[in-house]
């Protein structure tokens, strides 16, 4: 699936979220039409045989004027036989069956809700403006509507706990969205988060927290088949002051979840035959998956074949063909 994101940077947002930046995260100010149209003309001539959507991101579009969200539907419109839907993300707290409705009418499939917790704690000391049962009501909304629906969410933002976020995945788990992505909390320049930050009022999670949180999440989303399509922020944001902000967050996490499932697996004196495409997962940054995996079985060489006819992996006793 291929997804052109349209940035409608902060247009419909009632007010600035304390970590929001969106001028930072999707490096756009303000919205153009003719380069939206151009996009959208090279986007379906490039992927004439892909599955794609178009998405309107980065602000509050169900909070948006009628008047505006019918002028960028009617950019989408030429398009949408090319394409296979479109999608929108909004805050929770902008959703009721009317504005579906006028959704619907307007052909969106997917909605992306804004969530970032499904604790109150959270969501008061966070001030977004709206408590986990508006949240609730409107995936619940949403989902009996026909949508698909898409969850985001924050660890590590003020008031975040574990028990926080147990109770958070718990909900969401429970809620059966069609995907969820996870942003750890980032300090980015200019939002009042960095003001709290300064002042000692609040203490982002470290990169290793944030791996581990965001690994125990994916396990725990897979189990209730849930895909998560994103973990972290994209790679070339240059505002970041402080947090667990890596390029390739999600790749790391892979790792880790990779890990965790050969230490579980793990059969002594067994080569480990792992699916080629793997490799670089195993091996990690600097082979940082690689030596944990070592020192947390206790041994200093692990048995290794290539094998493309292995899905994931298996432990086998056959002599392997490398070691790691
Ligand atoms: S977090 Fe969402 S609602 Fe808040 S300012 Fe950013 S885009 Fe707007």
């Amino acid at each position: 699936m291929k997804i052109l994101p349209l940035f409608i940077t902060h247009q419909g947002c009632p007010f600035q979220c304390l970590y929001c930046n969106q001028k930072a995260i999707t490096k756009s100010s303000g919205f153009n039409f003719e380069k939206a149209e151009q996009l959208l003309a090279d986007f379906c001539k490039k992927n004439l045989e892909t599955t794609k959507e178009v998405a309107f991101f980065g602000g509050t579009f169900t909070s948006l004027p009628l008047s505006l969200q019918k002028e960028y539907f009617a950019l989408v419109q030429p398009y949408l036989p090319k394409l296979n839907g479109i999608r929108i993300s909004t805050r929770p707290d902008f959703i009721d069956e009317s504005i579906l409705a006028n959704l619907r009418q307007n052909k969106v499939t997917v909605i992306e809700l804004g969530i970032q917790s499904f604790s109150d704690d959270v969501l008061t000391a966070s001030k977004r403006g709206y408590n986990s049962q508006t949240s609730q009501t409107s995936c619940q909304l949403i989902k009996e509507n026909g949508f698909k629906l898409g969850i985001q969410l924050m660890p590590g933002l003020p008031g975040f706990l574990p028990s926080t976020w147990e109770k958070t995945l718990e909900i969401t788990a429970n809620l059966q969205p069609s995907y969820v992505r996870l942003y750890p909390t980032v300090v980015l320049a200019n939002t009042e988060l960095e003001n709290l930050y300064k002042n000692g009022a609040y203490k982002p999670l470290s990169l290793s927290e944030a791996i581990t949180i965001c690994a125990e999440a994916s396990e725990k989303f897979s189990q209730n088949n849930i895909q998560i399509i994103k973990i972290g922020l994209h790679s070339d944001i240059d505002e970041v002051i402080a947090g667990p902000y890596h390029p390739a967050l999600g790749e790391i996490v892979k790792g880790r979840i990779l890990c965790q499932e050969l230490i579980r697996n793990y059969k002594k004196n067994h080569t480990l035959f792992l699916n080629p495409r793997y490799i670089s997962l195993l091996t990690g940054f600097n082979h940082k998956n690689a030596k944990f995996l070592k020192k947390t079985l206790n041994i200093t060489k692990l048995p290794i074949t290539l094998c493309s006819k292995t899905n994931y992996f298996s432990f086998k006793k056959k002599k392997a063909k490398q070691y790691l």
